[in-house]
């Protein structure tokens, strides 16, 4: 049984097996999350991320922690919203169902999402919600290694979303796990 809930942190702080990272394709830092991320591993994560190759929109790659808190990090590459007619919502939940199955992948525990592509990206953050809400409901339903999913909200309004989406009602699209 995974347990899912959302809080307000700076993601970089938590204790997880593992952060998610909504990097750039490639992979080599930036600002946002992505920036916060890089400052609190420190330099061997850069090294580390620089032996990957870069990251196509959708896919996730997993890296050590170094000096987080997080013992990993997986690192995705959402989506650059263009309207919501350019694929945008499959490669968001592409973003979630990757980090999930690098999550198991590694039989990790537990693992924290930012919510990804609504900084910069500028993905509607309620419609990104739920995307992810689902998503992960339809991953871990189908069962998983993982007993605890965080999503990590950086903003009241963010974790409002999220709330209102774990405590409401069943959403049925949440049923599929498409691989
Ligand atoms: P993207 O380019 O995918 O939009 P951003 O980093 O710009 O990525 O923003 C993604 C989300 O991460 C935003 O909701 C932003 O508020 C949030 N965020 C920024 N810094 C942190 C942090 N240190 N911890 C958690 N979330 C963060």
């Amino acid at each position: 049984m995974t347990s899912l809930h959302a809080l307000i942190a700076d993601i970089t702080t938590l204790k997880v097996d593992a952060i998610v990272n909504a990097a750039n394709s490639s992979l080599l830092g930036g600002g946002g999350v992505d920036g916060a991320i890089h400052r609190a591993a420190g330099p061997g994560l850069l090294a580390e991320c620089r032996l990957l190759g870069g990251c196509r929109t959708g896919s996730a790659k997993l890296t050590g922690g170094h000096d987080l808190p997080a013992r990993h990090v997986i690192h995705t590459v959402g989506p650059v919203w263009q309207g919501g007619r350019h694929g945008e919502a499959e490669l968001l939940a592409a973003c979630y169902r990757n980090s999930l199955e690098q999550a198991e992948a590694h039989r990790l525990h537990s693992i924290a999402f930012p919510c990804i592509s609504t900084g910069v990206y500028g993905y509607p953050a309620d419609e990104a919600a739920v995307i992810a809400v689902r998503t992960v409901r339809g991953f871990v339903d189908a069962g998983c290694t993982l007993t605890d999913v965080l999503f990590c909200c950086f903003s009241e309004t963010n974790l409002a979303l999220y709330q209102a989406l774990l405590n409401g009602p069943p959403d049925p699209a949440a049923n599929e796990r498409s691989r």
